[in-house]
């Protein structure tokens, strides 16, 4: 769902706001004025990096929780190739890491 972040031209509020389709401006949260403009979107982006790495997370954990290890270090690379992110990277290192010391204990 795609986040944008707005200015109100009125007030100079910034607010970020959740649209399901881009169509009038929303109104300020602060003032109600519908002067609003959308900025550049940096933080939303940002926001949508740190939902993505949260799921990543998740899906390993339910593969792990599942005893599926190489399920999870499989899809674990695979996000991290698709998503370039340090967090999503550093999980994947991470479950390398964890998955090589369960291998020399077995
Ligand atoms: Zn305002």
């Amino acid at each position: 769902m795609p986040i944008y972040e707005y200015e109100c031209n009125k007030c100079g509020a910034v607010f970020e706001i959740i649209l399901l389709k881009d169509g009038n401006p929303p109104p300020c949260p602060t003032c109600g004025s519908h002067r609003t403009r959308k900025l550049i979107a940096a933080p939303a982006i940002h926001i949508k990096e740190d939902h993505a790495t949260a799921r990543i997370e998740k899906r390993v954990k339910d593969y792990l929780k599942d005893g599926k290890v190489s399920d999870a270090v499989r899809f674990a690379d695979k996000a991290a190739s698709m998503v370039k992110s340090d967090q999503v990277k550093r999980i994947a290192d991470k479950l390398h890491e964890k998955t090589d010391k369960i291998r020399k204990s077995i």
